[in-house]
């Protein structure tokens, strides 16, 4: 079962989209500077189950476009019932992970993904010498530009 350490709207994360965001407990892959290390232990947080996460789509019926999961892709079965239970109520969804892929399966259900750990010397999305990629899985798009300040 996922848990979850943070929930929270945000606006920058996903671009025209508004989202609710998800920061899962666990993320195996200690990037040297994370950001979110606080979540690193797989045993804090709250459980994410299907009827709080279905409850509070309902509850942001109509003010979000979009769910946001910052990892999770280690549990990708729980990960996959929530994706489609999000695409079922008509929202977008995007994943946030520092892997280069994810199952198939999963992107079936994603509209958005980002790829790639954190590399503090190339910086995030917002830096033109990323390493990470944030993909439109509609078109297969690269949307990085639209996180660089002009
Ligand atoms: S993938 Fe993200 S959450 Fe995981 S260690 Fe790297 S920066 Fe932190």
């Amino acid at each position: 079962m996922l848990k979850f350490t943070d929930e929270q709207i945000v606006f920058q994360e996903v671009p025209g989209e508004v989202s609710l965001a998800f920061t899962i407990a666990g993320c195996p892959l200690g990037c040297k500077g994370c950001h979110s290390s606080y979540s690193w232990r797989p045993d804090i947080g709250c459980l994410l189950t299907s009827e709080y996460f279905s409850h509070r789509l309902q509850s942001y019926q109509g003010l979000i476009s979009c769910v946001l999961f910052l990892g999770g892709e280690w549990q990708g079965q729980h990960l996959l019932a929530l994706l489609t239970l999000a695409r079922s109520a008509g929202l977008n969804t995007c994943l946030y992970t520092g892997l280069d892929d994810v199952a198939p399966s999963l992107k079936q259900q994603l509209t958005y993904l980002k790829t790639g750990r954190w590399q503090a010397e190339r910086g995030g999305l917002n830096s033109p010498h990323t390493n990470q990629i944030f993909t439109d899985l509609r078109t297969g798009q690269c949307l990085n530009h639209l996180f660089i300040k002009q």
